[in-house]
């Protein structure tokens, strides 16, 4: 697979060998007295092969790979766990030097092509199965500073960042597990931690993923999933030129319920966000992705339904439910399903392309952006909206 030329942004310096672009290794190797071209080489072996073990680099001379061997040090990180679910999904816990763990879900799309190419937002229906192309669903960091009542990570608070080759090396993990039908087709940042807020190591590992001699990832088919983190959009923006996809995650159309139940409301509220999606240069025919976790009583009425179509009316959007998962200690849950499907054909009714993220990999509570944090239950301090539109 090939995707062009490689994105060129200022990256910070890399931390771990395994975040070194190809030129950057030829630097490395180039003060250990060897030519430039071998730089290429580590690269295609570590992120196009996935070899990580230098002793098997067959095309590096000896003395490169034990010096490489002494630099590298152990794999940075594990599977600690591997669950698949009936329908294919697999859910990884992926573990650190450190001892610290993320999950990352491995989707497979499902068969049956929707007129906008875009597969893996098909509904579970009858005749659809898990097809070869898969998604993975990645974190960038353990918990989440941004404090949203409804999710996990956001309740147990911000543990620590991931570093670029942390979040590279979940892919590289990931990869591996596929089956030998399957391929990698999709990297969305919709696990743990609020990716823009780790900017510097996702930018990184924004590079690295879509690089042509590496995992060489389509750079429109790499997500960044945000709670609405304004100057760090428009410094994607600027870095990337509109090139990364972009998902946001809205969740109420009300701008002092989204301030309860999305603490970064109150320093970036609505009127401003919004105003930074109109400036994101989006390709021709892409469109920005809008999660919104329906919550029972709180942002699932018809009338917000109809307010979400008037907000994203100059924004080349595309909504994608999701009935919220609940969480340990919250009263907080998902409406009722006809509820959610009024919600849906509400908006899919004014013209607005409008999905509903089914519960996939159920049975193992993998659904991307619900992931359980492990022994770090919380009670959640919620107060429920006072107010409630009515239907
Ligand atoms: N921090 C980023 C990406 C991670 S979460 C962000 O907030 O966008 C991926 C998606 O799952 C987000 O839209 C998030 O709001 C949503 N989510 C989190 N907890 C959830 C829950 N309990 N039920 C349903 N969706 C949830
Ligand atoms: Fe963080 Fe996203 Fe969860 Fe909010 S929804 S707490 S930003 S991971």
């Amino acid at each position: 697979m090939t995707t062009g030329a490689p994105l060129r942004t200022d990256l910070a310096p890399p931390g771990h060998p395994l975040e070194r672009l190809p030129e950057e290794w030829a630097e490395v190797f180039a003060s250990w007295g060897e030519p430039a071209f071998r730089g290429k080489q580590a690269f295609l072996w570590i992120h196009r092969d996935g070899v990580l073990d230098p002793a098997k680099m067959t095309n590096l001379p000896a003395r490169v790979r034990e010096r490489m061997t002494e630099e590298l040090g152990g794999a940075p990180a594990e599977i600690s766990h591997l669950h698949a679910s009936a329908d294919r999904t697999r859910k990884m816990l992926i573990k650190f030097g450190d001892g610290r763990e993320v999950e990352s879900v491995l989707i497979p799309q499902l068969r049956d092509v929707d007129p906008d190419g875009d597969e893996d937002e098909l509904e579970v229906k009858p005749g659809r199965v898990a097809g070869a192309r898969v998604t993975q669903c990645i974190s960038s960091q353990v918990g989440c500073a941004m404090g949203c009542v409804f999710c996990a990570s956001g309740v147990a608070g911000l543990k620590r960042h991931l570093s670029g080759a942390e979040i590279i090396a979940q892919v590289l993990l990931g990869r591996a597990a596929l089956d030998e039908h399957e391929a990698l087709r999709n990297v969305v940042f919709m696990g743990m931690g609020e990716p823009l807020h780790n900017y510097g190591a996702v930018a990184r590992a924004l590079v690295l993923l879509t690089h042509p001699e590496g995992i060489a990832l389509s750079k429109r088919r790499v997500t960044v999933s945000t709670s609405g983190l304004v100057p760090e959009i428009d410094r994607l923006a600027k870095d990337f030129g509109g090139q990364v996809r972009l998902a946001i995650s809205l969740h109420s159309v009300n701008n002092e319920r989204r301030s309860e139940i999305m603490p970064i409301n109150r320093k970036y509220p609505l009127p401003v966000l919004m105003d930074a999606l109109r400036r994101y240069p989006l390709p021709k025919r892409a469109r920005i992705t809008i999660e919104y976790t329906l919550i029972r009583g709180v942002n699932d009425s018809v009338a917000e339904a109809k307010d979400l179509v008037k907000l994203l009316a100059r924004i080349p959007a595309k909504v994608n439910l999701i009935p919220m998962n609940p969480i340990t200690g919250s009263p907080l849950g998902a409406p009722e399903w006809e509820s959610v499907e009024r919600f849906q054909a509400t908006v899919h009714g004014l013209g607005l392309a409008c999905t509903v993220r089914t519960q996939r990999g159920d049975d193992i509570s993998a659904a991307c952006g619900q992931l359980a944090l492990h022994g770090e239950k919380r009670k959640v301090k919620m107060r429920l909206p006072t107010t409630r539109d009515e239907n």
